[in-house]
């Protein structure tokens, strides 16, 4: 049995009802459109079964309309043949299937795809498809929020100051309009892979400041009988939200990425100020308490690299000191800049030099290639109201 470190359970619970009564605050809107429809898209099942039920329903119709909805991908009620037409009339006048708007629809040199969705009440993020350079699959990156509260220091997003969280409709939208995009419906069967075989909460926002509504949306997504994304092809990317990761392990069970950036809590603290509040120590333990982590599904520490800043060898030793014992890869990211930014991205020779001081220590160092650089679809590139490139 692994150890796990102790924490101050109280403090916890604490810092967490904080988070999620601020998370309110910046609460989306309803699902409700003008003309009184609502949106069945981002409900759980519970919840549609309760639509269903207060329409006068039978339960099985849930079970058939999230069938349409997430097996099928069907957005217009005529299409659901199961269902007789008087019932799918009446669907059509109390309901909708929604999707974000497509506002812009960038395609990289690359392959890498850009899509700038915008919302009912005209907010917009950004979602990127990274198709895999060899095989025929591919990751969706998908945002949270509108924004981010968190400021750090070389991410675009950080300059855009939080409009909004974005709701499971939208969380799980991205992922649906994408599928629109590629013709993937219906949802594969089983484990067969597909073009958007994966799913990476690394897009704006941080996903642990808007949970409830990023947990329903994977919910629905892991579901079995709809999209069917297993847990294992979802990880959600955190600056270090200590408090919330527990309580993402126990609930979702997906892989975690933790950007780490920094070794030093006066480097971090710089570059990522939430580390004032959640120091590396408390980051690290709360890793090594991370239920959903194991030899096979290793948690990820991100690390951008930054020419002069955090990517010395010393660091690197210290790097790997910090993350001794853990079931952990190390991603060493090339620094993107975007316009206005003051950092500049590491030498290759530094890069190599880093990565093989983690790599002899056993730890996987991969280096994110970037993707998408020209039409500022990498990490760390993301804003709502991005001009195209040129
Ligand atoms: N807010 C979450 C999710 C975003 S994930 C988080 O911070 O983890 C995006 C990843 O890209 C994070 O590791 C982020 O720190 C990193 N990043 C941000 N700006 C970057 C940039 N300009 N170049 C490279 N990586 C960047
Ligand atoms: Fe927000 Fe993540 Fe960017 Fe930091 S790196 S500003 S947490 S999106």
């Amino acid at each position: 049995m692994s150890v796990k470190s102790p924490y101050n359970a109280e403090l916890t619970a604490a810092d967490r009802d904080r988070i999620l009564a601020k998370a309110a605050i910046f609460a989306p809107p309803s699902n409700v459109l003008a003309d009184g429809r609502r949106d069945l898209v981002g409900l759980s099942r519970e919840e549609l079964a309760a639509e269903v039920a207060a329409a006068g329903e039978k339960p099985f119709r849930a079970k058939q309309l999230w069938h349409w909805i997430y097996h099928q991908g069907v957005t217009d009620f005529s299409k659901m043949s199961s269902i007789a037409r008087p019932l799918q009339e009446k669907l059509a006048e109390h309901f909708v299937v929604g999707r974000p708007e497509v506002s812009l629809d960038q395609l990289s040199k690359d392959e890498t795809r850009k899509f700038l969705f915008k919302f009912r009440d005209n907010e917009a993020v950004e979602t990127v498809y990274i198709p895999d350079p060899v095989e025929d699959r591919g990751a969706v990156c998908i945002s949270s929020q509108v924004g981010c509260t968190l400021s750090c220091r070389f991410c675009h997003t950080g300059t855009q100051r939080l409009a909004r969280n974005l709701s499971s409709a939208e969380i799980v939208g991205q992922f649906m309009a994408a599928r629109d995009a590629y013709n993937e419906w219906p949802s594969p069967k089983g484990e067969t892979p597909r073009l958007l075989s994966t799913i990476v909460l690394m897009g704006m926002g941080e996903p642990l400041y808007n949970y409830e509504n990023v947990a329903t949306a994977m919910k629905i997504v892991m579901d079995g009988e709809g999209i069917g994304l297993s847990r294992r092809r979802i990880t959600l990317s955190t600056s270090g939200v200590v408090p919330m990761m527990d309580r993402a392990g126990e609930e979702l069970g997906v892989n975690l990425a933790v950007s780490l950036h920094a070794v030093r809590d006066d480097l971090r603290d710089e570059l990522v100020p939430l580390n004032r509040k959640y120091p590396i120590k408390d980051l690290i333990a709360a890793c090594k308490r991370y239920p959903a982590a194991s030899n096979a599904r290793r948690i990820t520490f991100e690390y951008v690299m930054l020419k002069g800043i955090n990517d010395s060898e010393t660091d690197a030793r210290a790097l790997v000191y910090l993350i001794a014992g853990l079931p952990a890869k190390v991603n060493l990211i090339p620094f993107n800049p975007w316009p206005g930014s003051t950092y500049e991205t590491s030498s290759p020779a530094a890069i190599r030099k880093f990565a093989d001081i983690i790599m002899d220590a056993g730890y996987s160092s991969p280096v994110r290639t970037p993707r998408g650089q020209d039409i500022l679809a990498a990490c760390g590139q993301l804003k709502s109201m991005a001009q195209p490139a040129g």
